[in-house]
């Protein structure tokens, strides 16, 4: 019985065991600029403030510029915000950075957030000389009323175009959607899935909305002022995405991701797998050597110190080798594929993933977790009410 592998099994810590953790294969670069805040996100944004753009990237510029040497790396993602409302000048400058100081490998993955409104032609025609190869559309939905609602301001059409113009300059173009936004039916949900099926998108992400602290949403859920989609309707928008979109062909490989095989998000595997990353701009989050360090989320505060010849970082914790297993553990079983538990054992402090192995047998009698080829896995069951079980392997 695979259960019966143990933290007893594991061998003495390698080199390269530790690795990983120390050679950093993925750069985030986030890029603060939005139109205007959406009232669902808490993320680091400034809105309607380009007249900072010229300090960001020569902020960033400074902070790539501290890694002392280059950096080569598999995958980088640059995120926000949105990075497609930078202008074109400064926008081609934060690349010529950022290919310096964390160049790519050759067949590396390049990823940039765009927001549909701005995707045009000649805006898939830099970003691809530039040598970006994925694009990821914050679409969020086709619906008129649900866009109104997530205060965003781009149109269903505009989506639609988007994604019809960036599959012409793109293998990878990836959708993001939403679900459960207040005042959703069922209805609107099937629609907007199928509308993203009906378009080549290499691959979809689909997130239940959340309400976090500090958005706007968070306050007015507490007044009263909207209100929440039921559990239960939740978790049938979620089961439909998986049918549908397991049934367009999409590989369904990470709780709220999907893909056509081969399409699949490498950059975000690092951050699941527990690898070493850099990240850079204001409030990016970096984790090398067993340290994971954020830098400042004021947007004004990270360029004024970066100005001064400051560190950006605000926070920073080293892990010690049990919290990094747990992590690894428990960021590793948002995987579909699950945990290979042999890695686990070889790399992982052993009183923690004793600990672990000790909980697992509750889980799969649950029917929650299941051993497949030597990794654990959640099962269907347990996929919808994963977040739950976590708590248990801290
Ligand atoms: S949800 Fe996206 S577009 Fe809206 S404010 Fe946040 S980062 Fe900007």
């Amino acid at each position: 019985m695979e259960s019966s592998q143990s933290a007893s099994s594991r061998s003495a810590s390698s080199n390269s065991a530790t690795e990983h953790l120390s050679t950093p294969k993925a750069a985030y670069v986030h890029v603060p600029f939005c139109h205007a805040r959406c009232p669902y996100c808490n993320f680091t944004v400034v809105a309607n403030r380009l007249d900072l753009v010229d300090r960001y990237v020569e902020a960033v510029t400074r902070e790539l510029t501290s890694l002392v040497h280059p950096r080569t790396v598999n995958t980088i993602f640059i995120g926000g915000g949105t990075p497609t409302l930078l202008p074109r000048a400064p926008m081609v400058r934060l690349f010529e950075a950022i290919r310096t100081w964390v160049p790519l490998v050759d067949g590396g993955e390049w990823s940039i957030e765009a927001n549909p409104q701005d995707v045009d032609r000649d805006l898939c025609l830099l970003l691809r000389d530039q040598g970006i190869n994925r694009i990821s559309l914050g679409g969020q939905s086709f619906d008129a009323a649900k866009l109104k609602m997530l205060g965003r301001d781009h149109t269903g059409d505009q989506l639609a175009n988007s994604i019809d113009i960036a599959t012409q300059y793109f293998d990878e173009v990836s959708v993001d959607l939403i679900f459960g936004v207040p005042g959703e039916s069922m209805q609107v949900w099937k629609s907007d899935l199928q509308t993203a099926t009906s378009r080549s998108v290499s691959h979809l992400s689909a997130y239940g909305l959340t309400y976090e602290k500090g958005a706007q949403y968070w306050s007015q859920l507490q007044k009263g002022q909207i209100v929440a989609v039921e559990e239960e309707i939740e978790l049938e928008m979620y089961l439909y995405a998986i049918e549908t979109l397991t049934q367009h062909g999409m590989n369904h490989y990470e709780v709220s991701n999907f893909a056509k095989p081969g399409s699949e998000c490498l950059h975000n595997q690092t951050y699941w797998q527990g690898d070493a990353w850099l990240g850079i701009g204001p409030g990016a989050a970096a984790y090398v050597d067993g340290i994971r360090s954020v830098n400042h989320r004021s947007t004004l505060k990270y360029l004024q110190r970066m100005e001064s010849g400051l560190s950006p970082v605000a926070e920073s914790q080293t892990l010690d080798w049990s919290t990094q297993t747990r992590e690894r553990f428990i960021f590793g079983m948002r995987q579909l594929k699950g945990v290979q538990w042999s890695s686990l054992v070889n790399s992982g402090e052993p009183k923690s993933v004793e600990a672990i192995a000790q909980q697992l047998p509750k889980h799969i009698e649950l029917g929650f977790l299941e051993w497949h080829e030597g990794n654990i896995r959640l099962t269907p069951k347990g996929l919808p009410i994963s977040d739950s079980l976590w708590l248990d392997y801290w």
